[in-house]
């Protein structure tokens, strides 16, 4: 088990992210939740938002930068996203979430924080940290 050393943001991230999981509507996936921390320097949390409609649904982390542009917010810094250790998924965001933090990421080094949940604890031995670079390195910009 590899541990990665994580810093109080990073920390209270992982649980605004772990507090809006249980808050997710989950009808055929699992529970996932995230949090950004935002340009005002606040914390904004999100939750998937599923539909009986197959791509209707949104994930966590667009909910959570959602928030955040709600509160006026244009830019995040950081993000973490967790997800219920029982879906088996191994946590990361997928592919449309990673163009949208990359829509609204101050720079391209910010911190994706991705840690697995169970039931009200983080699974610290699950955090990865990794940069939106090198999750994705080729965003789509016009
Ligand atoms: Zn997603």
């Amino acid at each position: 088990m590899i541990m990665t050393k994580i810093g109080e943001t990073e920390k209270e991230l992982l649980d605004a992210s772990l507090r809006a999981m249980k808050n997710a509507y989950a009808l055929w996936g699992f529970k996932v939740g995230a949090a950004v921390f935002a340009e005002d320097g606040q914390i904004y949390e999100g939750c998937n938002v599923e539909s009986w409609v197959s791509g209707l649904g949104t994930c966590a982390e667009r909910c959570a930068i959602n928030h955040a542009v709600l509160h006026g917010n244009r830019k995040i810094k950081e993000i973490a996203v967790v997800m219920d250790a029982d879906s088996g998924a191994e946590p990361r965001p997928c592919g449309a979430c990673l163009q949208y933090v990359s829509d609204f990421a101050v720079n391209s080094k910010v911190k994706v924080v991705m840690a697995q949940a169970d039931k009200d604890k983080i699974m610290f031995g699950t955090v990865n940290i990794k940069t939106l670079e090198e999750l994705f390195p080729f965003a789509y910009k016009k």
